[in-house]
């Protein structure tokens, strides 16, 4: 349920209307203060809540009631849209975020050669896999705690900030103090308890689609991540499963304005797991910018030929070049900024 309250309410009568519904008993009210309104998100049991008790109150304008399972992610609880601050890089604002880099941290040259290409060229955070989810266990797995090391180096050559995945609630710790993005993979985003420990560090978290989850189920996996606390929540449609085999996945394009209508969370668009295709990459990435995403994340190789994970996919600096140059045109046709 959501209370509009009326303009220039005092504090003192929504301490008094907040009071009175908390007095109920399992309903938590958040306050959300913005530039033209001022609402009140109320989250638990609101069965119990009479709408002629609120209604009598002077300062409410009007009761709404959320249709949707998430609360703390619905854009009825925040009607502007959150912009996450991932170690000074806004995600969410005016200005598009382009995170690249490899899937996998292989050796220190391949990540700080990486990191400077694609910082020289435009990217605002460096991508690069440490853990790695892989469908056989025979593949590589990823450098682990040595690649997240790694990625810390290319930070410092670069200045650029670092996302990367995890896997295990185990690694909060070390990817708190490490990283500056912490990915959920697809494989994860069902992973309940990571998601309630993540939630309950302050950390930006970068939640991409599940395999075959809808977009509620994806708005759900973030609700539990704000649920706990934490409201630094990027999304990341990254493909779903569907019939068709042509492309890894399919780029579920549609979801983009959907989720900026359901939610006032960042959304971002990976077209390099999105198509498994480079040269279906730089089309996509336009295709994202024009429908409205915040930003893209891509797969930059400087070998995709000799790649340890997903070379197939990845696109080599000079492509993320001409990708960020395309980026740039559409950027100006949409009122965003790169
Ligand atoms: C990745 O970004 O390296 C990755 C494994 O992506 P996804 O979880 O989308 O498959
Ligand atoms: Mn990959």
């Amino acid at each position: 349920m959501i209370i509009v309250l009326k303009k220039g309410t005092e504090q003192q009568e929504m301490d008094r209307l907040t009071d009175m519904i908390t007095g109920l008993g399992g309903i938590t009210v958040n306050p959300i203060v913005g530039a033209d309104l001022t609402i009140l998100g109320l989250i638990g049991d609101t069965s119990r809540i009479d709408p002629s008790q609120i209604e009598s109150f002077r300062c409410v304008d009007k009761i709404m009631h959320v249709a949707e399972p998430f609360k703390k992610a619905n854009r009825m609880f925040h009607p502007e849209p959150t912009v996450v601050d991932v170690a000074g890089v806004k995600v969410g604002g005016k200005k598009l975020a382009v995170m690249a880099g490899p899937c996998s941290v292989e050796n220190r040259d391949q990540i700080t050669y990486v990191a400077q290409k694609v910082k020289d060229a435009g990217a605002a955070i460096l991508r690069g896999g440490a853990f790695k989810p892989r469908t056989s266990p025979y593949s590589f797995q990823g450098l682990k705690y040595e690649g997240l090391e790694l990625l810390c180096q290319a930070r410092e050559a670069t200045g650029l900030p670092i996302v990367s995945e995890i896997m295990s609630p185990r690694d909060i710790d070390v990817f708190v103090e490490k990283v500056d993005l912490i990915q959920v993979g697809a494989r994860n985003m069902q992973n309940f308890d990571l998601l309630r420990q993540l939630g309950q560090t302050r950390k930006p978290i970068l939640l991409k689609r599940g395999l075959s989850a809808t977009i509620e189920e994806w708005l759900m996996s973030a609700e539990y991540i704000m649920a706990e606390g934490n409201p630094n929540v990027i999304l990341c449609e990254r493909g779903i499963r569907t019939f068709e085999t042509y492309t890894r996945n399919t780029v579920d394009l549609g979801a983009i304005p959907a989720v900026k209508k359901l939610s006032h969370l960042p959304v971002i668009v990976d077209p390099s797991h999105g198509t498994g295709k480079w040269w279906m990459v730089e089309p996509l990435a336009r295709a994202a910018i024009a429908v409205g995403a915040d930003g893209v994340m891509v797969e930059v190789h400087n070998d995709p030929d000799h790649a340890l994970c997903d070379g197939q996919q990845s696109i080599k600096p000079e492509v993320f070049a001409d990708v960020m140059d395309d980026i740039r045109k559409i950027a100006a046709v949409v009122g965003r900024e790169v």
